[in-house]
């Protein structure tokens, strides 16, 4: 077992009530790390923490010693990257094999920001009065609390970090209950980076009381959550009470558009990148197959056919292809989509069953035919590696319509495919899918330069990109009386 420890005010602190729980390995079972079970006093006290340190020296520091400990971060992670992602693996049943690219190009976010934090500039404005100079400051808008899920926790984190810690707020990070220990362990870099204390703070509980409170806190000032639907409207409705910032980046349904011009293998092999990677349990899963009735037939062949060759086992090893289900009660919601969905009428064309052969939560990766817009496993995130097919029809721009209104027929919109060869119909498309990214014959392609969020009941907000700094600042007007003169107290402007 290994054991590991919150970090409050730069201090390694167990949980005030000194109660631990443990993570648990999806891949063997078995408990493999002891994490502090943190409650609302913890909270506080990291809340505390993160007020001290932005009222205190990180507070004075300029854009430009602030881009400094990013840079300094993002080497060490690329430096420490080999056991970041055995703590990610062992937390959650990743693939080691996707976990160390993950963790090899996550310096390059903190790079990325280091760029902006010593590039965020105020404006000077003209206005009607010649007698005013008048700027604008571009600061920190103060405490953020990061909620994080269970797939990718440093990678969702750093996502909020890097732009946040680039503006100059102070975090109070908050992971999830099925994933806990990977954050610990990273959070032991900041003091070797540099940080001053208080900067970063972890607080790690079994119960969802803990980011409840972390959410509602009022010594909050924005809430950054990933995770369900279900949850970002309560974490909104806490934000609220506090008439804080907010950013969701929520669930997710994305189609795949596949029209009959379309390169079949390429759109196949992306078919599996969308659903089967990471065991399909990543929010901008393509879980959505909207495919011309003309090369369904053909197209599902290939996509079960590769799904069939699918290796499943130990995500340590390299050459395993999916590993098990994060946890428990994820795998029983995936298996419970699997029977709904045949008893809805839905055929299996590979997959549909658990894997039970392998020990761990494994479920074959599966693909259904002859389901229809009103489906549930259409309607509903599944978060698991199940790829759900149905058909539109006729030519030209009657089949975009048709197929648009398939693809856009659920209440989210975070990401989507468009597979043809039509460079023409390639933008139409890509212009009317209500998406927050829109891949052209690709999937899965995520970088720091480019906004990520959602359309709906995606999210709220975008992550990534030169306006996740702005996101994280309070946009402040300066204005300077020029003249040393007097002006009538009565009179606005
Ligand atoms: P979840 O919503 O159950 O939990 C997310 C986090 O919120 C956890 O840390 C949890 O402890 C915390 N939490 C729970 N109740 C809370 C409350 N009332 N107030 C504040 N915090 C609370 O999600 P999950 O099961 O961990 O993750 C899976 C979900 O996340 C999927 O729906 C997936 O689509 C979504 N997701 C979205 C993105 C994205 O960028 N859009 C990325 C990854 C995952």
């Amino acid at each position: 077992m290994e054991r590991f420890r919150m970090l409050i005010g730069g201090e390694a602190v167990d949980a005030r009530s000194g109660s631990t729980f443990d993570s648990q390995n999806p891949y063997t079972g078995q408990s493999w790390a002891q994490v502090p079970d943190g409650g609302p006093e913890d909270v506080d006290a990291a809340v505390a923490a993160a007020r001290a340190a932005l009222d205190g020296e990180w507070g004075d520091l300029t854009g430009f010693a602030r881009a400094a400990l990013l840079r300094r971060l993002g080497d060490l992670i690329s430096e420490n990257a080999e056991r970041l992602a055995r703590l990610e693996v062992n937390d959650s049943g990743k693939l080691y094999r996707e976990m160390i690219g993950q963790l090899g190009a996550l310096g390059g976010w903190y790079h990325y920001y280091a760029g902006l934090a010593a590039t965020l500039e105020g404006r000077q404005i003209p206005t009607p009065n010649p007698n005013f100079l008048v700027y604008t400051r571009r600061e920190p808008v103060g405490v953020v609390a990061a909620i994080t899920p269970w797939n990718s926790p440093l990678l969702l984190l750093t996502w909020k970090l890097a732009p946040g810690l680039a503006a100059g707020c102070t975090f109070v990070v908050k992971p999830s209950e099925h994933a806990p220990a990977s954050t610990l362990g990273f959070a032991e870099l900041f003091a070797q980076a540099g940080f001053p204390p208080g900067v970063v703070n972890v607080v790690t509980g079994q119960s969802r009381e803990t980011g409840a409170a972390l959410a509602g806190h009022p010594g909050v000032d924005k809430v950054a959550f990933t995770g369900s639907t279900a949850t970002g409207r309560a974490v909104a409705h806490a934000a609220a009470e506090n008439l804080n910032a907010v950013t969701l980046e929520l669930g997710g349904k994305s189609p795949q558009i596949v029209f009959a011009d379309a390169d079949l293998a390429a759109a196949a092999n992306g078919l599996v990148a969308g659903v089967f990677a990471a065991t399909g349990q990543t929010c901008m899963a393509g879980s959505r197959l909207v495919v011309h009735s003309s090369v369904h037939d053909e197209l599902v062949r290939l996509v079960a056919e590769r799904a069939a060759t699918i290796k499943l086992g130990d995500p340590n090893d390299p050459e395993t292809e999916m590993g098990p289900v994060a946890n428990g009660p994820q795998y029983e919601k995936v298996l419970g989509y699997l029977r709904t969905a045949q008893d809805e009428g839905a055929t299996v064309a590979y997959g549909g069953v658990a894997d039970e052969g392998l020990g761990g939560y494994f479920v074959q990766p599966t693909v259904l035919t002859g389901v229809t817009a009103a489906s549930t496993v259409v309607r509903e995130e599944v978060f698991g590696p199940v790829l759900s097919a149905y058909t539109f029809a006729g030519e030209g721009v009657a089949a975009e319509d048709e197929a648009l209104k398939l693809a856009n027929g659920t209440p989210y919109g975070l990401a989507a495919a468009v597979w043809t060869k039509d460079v023409h119909r390639a933008h139409r498309v890509a212009a009317r899918l209500r998406a927050g990214t829109v891949w052209v014959n690709a999937y899965r392609v995520v970088a720091p330069s480019v906004p990520f969020g959602g359309f709906g009941q995606s999210g709220l907000g975008r992550e990534n990109g030169v306006e996740a700094v702005h996101a994280y600042t309070e946009n402040k007007s300066v204005w300077v009386e020029l003249t040393g003169g007097t002006r009538d107290p009565f009179t606005l402007g």
